[in-house]
Order: C-alpha cells, then structure tokens, then sequence
C-alpha cells in the first residue's frame, strides 16, 4: 500500500470516482476525531448521525473490497488534530502518497491546503456532489456582490435541463410561489402525515462522546431516528415523494404547535443525507420530477417546482455566496450587532410561544424547519441586534444539517443581514402579526399578538419598530422597505416614542422574555 485516502464526516458519496475500482495501493481512512465532535458545541443527535454513517460507509467500503482504516474516537484521542493524526499514519505505514476530497467547509479546506507531510505528496479531488462545479463559482458569483438567486436559479434550470421545455420553464413561469405558502386551516391537520423516522442504535456512540468529554447540547436518543445509509436516504426520499410533495410548497412557510400535525410537517427531513454527501442533489430533483411526471394528475407542478428551487437554486446558491466570499464572510456585521444570545436559546425557556416552540423541537430533535429558522429565532436575533457570532454559533452546533458552508450564508446572510445584502435585498424582519398568520402559536401564547407597548404585548412588535427606527440610515432609502418608512413616518411622536420605550425596556430585560 502506498496511498492514504482521507474521507470525511461529509463525503460520505458512494458514487464517488474513487470507488470505481478497488485499488490494493491504497487503503481509506474515515476517523471519529475531536477536533470535529468540538469545534462548536454540536446536537448530540448531530455528532451520533455522522459518526454512524461514518460507520455505516466504512462497512460498506470493506464489503466491497476496498481497504478500509476506521478510527474511533478512541483510537484518535492521542492525536491533537487531523494534521498530527495524518503525519503519524503516513510515516508509520510508510506510505507516499496522501489524497483528498476538497472540503466545504473553509477551515478543513485551510488545515488541508496547509499541510505538509514530511516525504508525502499530496493530491486534491472534487467530492463530485454539486451540480454546479467549483470552478464555476467564481463566473457566478463577485466577491462582497449581491447575487440575485432568482436569476442563478434560472440559469442552473437551463444549463441542467430541469423542469425545461424547449428552453422555456414548464408551465410557462419560473416561480410559483404566488400560489404556496399557505398557512393551515383547522381542517388540514389531521391530514399532515407522521413523518418516518428510523431507530439507528447510537449506544456505543453515546458512550465513547461521553468517556472522552464530547460537550453537546441537546436530546440523546439511543435510537436515532436521522438516516445514515443510502438505504434509508432512499427510503426518506420515496416517503417524501409519495406523501409529502403533494403539499410540500403549498404548506412549505406554515408552522403550527398542533401535537396533532407533526414536528416536520410536509418537509423533507433530507438536508441531512444530502450535507453527508449519502445522497446526491442531482438523484434527489430526479426522483422528485419523475415521480410527478407519474403523478400529474395529483401533484402540482408549483409544488415540484418549489422544492427544485431549494435544492438546485438555494442550496447551490449559498455555497457559491460562501466560497466566493469567505474568509471575509465569517466576520460580516453590517448592523453592528452586539448584543450576547440569551440563555433561553439553549433551554427553550421563555415565554414567548413561538420561540419556545422553535427551539424545543431544535433541542428534541436537531431540526426545525427553514421559516422557523429564518422568522422565529432568526428574526428575533436580528431585531434584538444579537452578536452575528453567536447566532451562527448557535445556528452551526443546533441542527442535524448544520455545516458552514450552508449554515453561515443563510445564518449571518439571510437572517441577520450581517453581510449588509450579499444574500438579501432587505431583512427579514417581521412583527408579530407575520408569525400570527402563518402559524397558530400566537393563539395560546403569554403574549397578545395585537398589543405593542402594554404590559403583554407582544415583543416582536416593538422590537420590529425599534429594529426600523435604530437602523433608517441604512434602509430608509431601499425601495423595498419604502412602505414601512411611510407606515412609521404617520404615527404621532408619542406613539413612536412609547414603542422606542417598550422596545428598550424589552432589551434591558431580554432574559426574561
Ligand atoms: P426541505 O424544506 O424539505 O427542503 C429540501 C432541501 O432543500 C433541504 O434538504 C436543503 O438541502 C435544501 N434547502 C432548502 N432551503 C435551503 C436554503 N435556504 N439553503 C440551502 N439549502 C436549502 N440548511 C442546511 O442544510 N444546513 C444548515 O446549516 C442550514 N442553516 C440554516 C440557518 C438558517 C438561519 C436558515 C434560515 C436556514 C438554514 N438552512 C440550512 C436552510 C433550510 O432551513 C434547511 O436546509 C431545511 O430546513 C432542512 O430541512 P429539510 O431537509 O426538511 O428541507
Ligand atoms: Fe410569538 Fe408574539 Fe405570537 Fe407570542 S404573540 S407567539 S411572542 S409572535
């Protein structure tokens, strides 16, 4: 054997080049390492669904003949980082030559790029798992440029052929969007499937992140319920089809506490199989196309066509807006936000009904769903001016999906407009009154929704006001945002003040909420 082989945590595609044909020159290396278990503190589902479909791909690889090293955490513990860990295989085993998928993430893609092995030459790969290749991001995207993703996303359906007829879109638009995004009736509740989940022993794992001080946040399930083959990556994908899709986009920004509906509604649950790299985004969009082209007379095509648009178009999207623009973008802070996450973020106790729900199931279940991401949390961060930082630490550890390259440009992008409109034309920020009619949380919370400056009146109210006021030199003259300067501009001074007053003693008192 002459060739080490890393692969890791994310790279787990089997369909990779690299596996065409076994080679007895080079073995694969998968190890549980603590530098990744620890570089933010992460679910405990999280760590368990990555470490078990490390496994589960080790076996696999064996099965098929190739020669396989998988470490645990155990065998790894001795080794400060991936760098020492390497040096010590390659001069032990005396091997020659060391190969590599290029990383997502910036800082594996950095310790990677910067490592020198003493009498070892090093080769880099494409993980060949994007549509878009990597050497196309820089014709797509400017550095600190907002990109429309509109008009990437178009550009990926005709370059890819998808949902094209005779280099026009089916059905004769891009976007249906007009027609989705409703919130549920009382009525439809009762229809929202269970989701399927699977019961993945993580015992062992459980044990080793607890024997070697693995800091993690969040519910421990023995059994966990996330995927971690092909075989149940497939499995959640052909449940998505047949009974999800048929309402994915109509219901795709509707959120209930309804115990009743289910915590995941008609999404698909596949971020995380997809970030592992288990399944790839080109079989998921053509599984998803051909089961409604068998279908049409069920499913529409607004639904097909909203959850094309978040694979091929927004997942696409944010890798690009990343690479193009990191390392800058990890220190983005455009509004100047600086004020520490509150503790309920990692309890889910507050009063507040939508953010206790949000975060519960985010610590139950290491997922909650993209407008409970973008409008509950995310919003509440960025009109209460939460540190950048500490939002993306939050948002980086919490979920199942979460690696940077995905997490940070919707994070500190999309939701907190840190990166002062790289990703967003204007700031999704949203009183109250968006989170009442989009979900039933408002219904039974401590707070009265209708209220801004009583006693219980509702905080997403006068801190949205607030966020407007503090922030009118930089959006008073965005043309997006025209409206609410003129909705401001017609309250008498009292009103505005009584709001300001509110909104600063919420801030004050920013626990206790
Ligand atoms: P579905 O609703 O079923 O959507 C299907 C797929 O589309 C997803 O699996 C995902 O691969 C892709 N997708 C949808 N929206 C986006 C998006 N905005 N960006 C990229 N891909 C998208 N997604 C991650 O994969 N990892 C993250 O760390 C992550 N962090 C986020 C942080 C914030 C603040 C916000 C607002 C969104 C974040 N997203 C992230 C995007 C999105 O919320 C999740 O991809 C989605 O909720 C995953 O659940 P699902 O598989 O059921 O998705
Ligand atoms: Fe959230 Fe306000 Fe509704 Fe309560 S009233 S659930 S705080 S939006």
């Amino acid at each position: 054997t002459s060739t080490l082989r890393l692969i890791l945590g994310d790279q787990l595609n089997a369909s990779h080049s690299w596996f065409k044909q076994v080679d007895p020159n080079v073995v694969y290396l998968i190890a549980e390492l603590g530098q990744e278990a620890s570089y933010v503190t992460h679910h405990v589902q999280k760590v368990c669904a990555f470490f078990a479909s490390m496994a589960q791909f080790a076996q696999a690889l064996s099965k098929s003949g190739h020669q396989v090293m998988y470490l645990t955490l155990d065998d790894t513990q001795h080794y400060a980082d991936l760098p020492a860990l390497l040096e010590n295989i390659t001069t032990t085993q005396q091997l020659t030559i060391f190969e590599y998928q290029q990383p997502d993430e910036y800082r594996l893609a950095q310790q990677l790029s910067e490592l020198a092995l003493p009498k070892v030459s090093k080769n880099s790969y494409d993980t060949e798992h994007f549509l878009l290749p990597f050497a196309d991001i820089q014709r797509e995207f400017t550095p600190n440029k907002h990109v429309k993703m509109e008009f990437f996303y178009r550009r990926m359906r005709k370059r890819f052929n998808v949902l094209m007829q005779e280099g026009e879109p089916l059905g004769g638009q891009w976007n249906f969007d007009q027609q989705n995004r409703a919130s549920f009736k009382k009525n439809d509740l009762a229809d929202v499937p269970a989701p399927l989940v699977f019961a993945n022993d993580v015992s062992d794992i459980l044990a080793r992140l607890k024997r070697h001080n693995i800091n993690t946040i969040g519910k421990a399930e023995s059994q966990l319920l996330w995927p971690v083959n092909r075989r149940q990556s497939r499995e959640l994908l052909d449940f998505f089809c047949q009974h999800l899709l048929i309402r994915f986009g109509h219901f795709q920004d509707a959120m209930t506490e309804n115990s009743r509906a289910d915590w995941s509604l008609y999404h698909s649950r596949l971020s995380f199989a997809l970030n592992a790299k288990i399944i790839s985004p080109s079989e998921v969009i053509n599984k998803v196309i051909a089961h409604w082209q068998a279908h049409q007379h069920d499913i529409s095509l607004a639904q097909v066509e909203g959850f094309v648009r978040q694979i091929l178009g927004w997942r696409e999207y944010v890798r690009g807006i990343y690479w193009c623009n990191m390392p800058n973008y990890a220190t983005k802070n455009a509004l100047q936000a600086l004020r520490p996450l509150p503790g309920y973020f990692w309890t889910a106790n507050t009063k507040m009904n939508c953010m206790h729900h949000a975060i519960k199931q985010s610590l139950d279940y290491a997922y909650a769903h993209h407008i409970q991401r973008l409008m509950v949390t995310g919003c509440f961060s960025l009109l209460a001016g939460i540190n950048p930082d500490e939002v993306d630490h939050w948002y980086l550890g919490i979920y199942i999906d979460a690696i940077e390259w995905v997490e940070m440009p919707n994070t500190r992008g999309m939701t907190q407009f840190a990166d002062g409109g790289i990703v967003a034309t204007k700031p999704y920020a949203a009183s109250g009154n968006y989170l009442n009619k989009m979900s039933d949380y408002c219904k039974s919370c401590h707070y009265n929704v209708k209220l801004k400056t009583e006693h219980n009146a509702c905080p997403f109210n006068s801190l949205y006001w607030h966020f407007i006021q503090r922030h009118q030199d930089q959006f008073k003259r965005n043309p997006r945002m025209a409206m609410v300067y003129k909705n401001w501009q017609k309250m008498d001074v009292h009103t505005q003040q009584a709001i300001i007053n509110k909104a600063d003693s919420l801030l004050e008192n920013i626990e206790s909420l």
